[in-house]
């Protein structure tokens, strides 16, 4: 539908994690599949909980996933403030409008009043609700009230009947009014709550859906019914289903909910994240699992998200984000490798020329490697450090075995000799020397392996090999001979 308006309304008191990544997601793809408008309204109200340093990060996260929105913060719009907290002069005029037209009431009980009779509720048979006490005030009373300055809520008048709500996920959901409280829509204080400044932002905004938690569907009925006593159109809703851990709980910080941005620095590409975030409780047919991100533009369908809580798999988001990496083509890839190389001092930023060159090979010759960008310090780091790590138990199992350190002496004299470092070439001499000597070439090779990685498993030695060329690979060797036995 043309013309949709589209938000995703974070709080910022926590960081951005997977389920919030997701709702952000499946907003922005019913926008940019739609062509219609991606809003990102900051919920800062609770000044105690908001905080600049959430603020700025979720955004980092957002832009990182790329999900870019055409009003927000730092882009601005037509309908901004963006903030929540830079709107006060929108709600005010807009309670002081529900107050005047009986759809919401100055409420003076206090708060040890309101206790004592939720207290006595329970004891009646009764559940309780607010008991309108001050709706039913007479004129003169209320006008006394008021004279004498006592502090007054203001409570939302909710209208008798049932509302509906259409959701575009979870389908028809009707709501008994006479469940809902007389909900307080602004403090003593004066300043408005929650359900009431998201009804004002949403209609002010021209917002026409919401993608949100089925955590919000209990105040969904409230702002639907806000909104139109405000005169508005409620927008449409689409509640998501909760997203489980895999002990089928509620995924939380404890149970494997982690922060979108520790994705980016543990080396996930966004692409993945994107494309995991996607399907987990979305699905095209069944049996296509990676999707380009304007693909999934192209084919998410709102309608098709799941009614049944989704399972967060890391496992699988591990191996959604291998294949990612390895279907990058090596420039790419050692573009996106790099950050971390920097990161571990392992190179230098900026490389250029031939040592990008080799930096190019290095990557090459990891090949398929890499479940995550950051494995690259591991995998490349013997290729780039000046000193080799031995493991210890690679040491045992292979250089302190009898013959070890004649097998690296026989190397040494062939490698010194080789009359160039091409794989094929060291292919060729390696193979000859191996039939002289009678030994199978795996036999000849391990040790070597360690000697110049520090461990048994690496990629081919011969690309390994020339990698790092004559110098490097011979004083490894001297210096794995001293771990010899002999
Ligand atoms: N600010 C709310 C939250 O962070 C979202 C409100 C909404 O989507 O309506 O949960």
């Amino acid at each position: 539908m043309e013309g949709m308006r589209v938000r995703f309304a974070p709080s910022p008191t926590g960081f951005l994690h997977v389920g919030g990544g997701r709702t952000a997601l499946y907003n922005w793809l019913l926008a940019r599949h739609s062509g219609g408008a991606f809003i990102l309204r900051i919920e800062d109200t609770d000044t105690a909980r908001s905080t600049q340093e959430y603020y700025q990060a979720i955004v980092e996260d957002l832009k990182w996933l790329g999900l870019d929105w055409d009003e927000g913060p730092e882009v601005g719009g037509p309908r901004g403030p963006y903030f929540q907290s830079e709107r006060a002069g929108s709600y005010g005029p807009a309670i002081e409008r529900l107050i005047a037209d009986g759809s919401a009431y100055r409420c003076f009980c206090t708060k040890e009043e309101l206790e004592e009779r939720r207290g006595r509720a329970p004891k009646e048979g009764r559940d309780w609700r607010y008991d309108r006490r001050c709706l039913e005030l007479a004129d003169e009373e209320r006008e006394r009230l008021l004279k004498s300055g006592a502090p007054a809520s203001v409570r939302f008048r909710v209208p008798d009947g049932a509302t509906v709500v259409d959701d575009l996920i979870l389908g028809r959901v009707e709501f008994d009014n006479s469940e809902l409280d007389d909900l307080v829509i602004a403090r003593t204080d004066g300043t408005p709550t929650y359900n009431f400044v998201v009804v004002v932002d949403d209609l002010e905004m021209g917002v026409t859906h919401v993608i949100r938690g089925s955590d919000h569907l209990s105040n969904t009925p409230k702002q639907v019914l806000i909104a139109r006593a405000l005169g508005g159109t409620p927008p449409t809703y689409g509640h998501l289903p909760l997203v489980l851990a895999q002990d089928g709980k509620v995924l939380s910080k404890r149970r494997g909910a982690v922060a979108i941005g520790e994705y980016r620095r543990s080396g996930y590409l966004p692409e993945a994240l994107m494309n995991y975030l996607a399907l987990l409780g979305w699905a095209y047919d069944g049996v296509q699992e990676i999707f380009q991100p304007d693909e999934l533009v192209e084919k998410f369908e709102v309608g098709k998200v799941s009614r049944k809580p989704a399972a967060f798999d890391p496992d699988k988001l591990l191996w959604m984000n291998e294949q990612w990496i390895k279907s990058l083509p090596v420039s790419e890839r050692t573009d996106r490798v790099l950050p971390f190389l920097t990161g571990e001092g392992l190179i230098e930023a900026g490389v250029a020329g031939e040592e990008r060159d080799r930096l190019e090979k290095i990557v090459e010759t990891i090949g398929d490697r890499l479940k995550t960008l950051n494995d690259i310090t591991d995998q490349a780091g013997f290729f780039l450090a000046s000193d080799v790590i031995y493991d210890s138990m690679s040491v045992k199992k292979v250089l302190a075995k009898p013959g070890a350190d004649e097998t690296l002496a026989g190397l040494q004299r062939i490698l010194e000799g080789a009359p160039d470092f091409e794989p094929e070439t060291l292919e060729r001499i390696i193979r000859a020397h191996a039939q002289e000597r009678g030994l199978s070439l795996g036999k000849l090779v391990q040790p070597v392996r360690v000697a110049v990685t520090g461990r048994t498993a690496s990629p081919g030695i011969f690309e390994t090999l020339s990698l790092l060329g004559r110098d490097k690979t011979l004083s490894r060797i001297e210096d794995a001979r001293g771990l010899t036995n002999e």
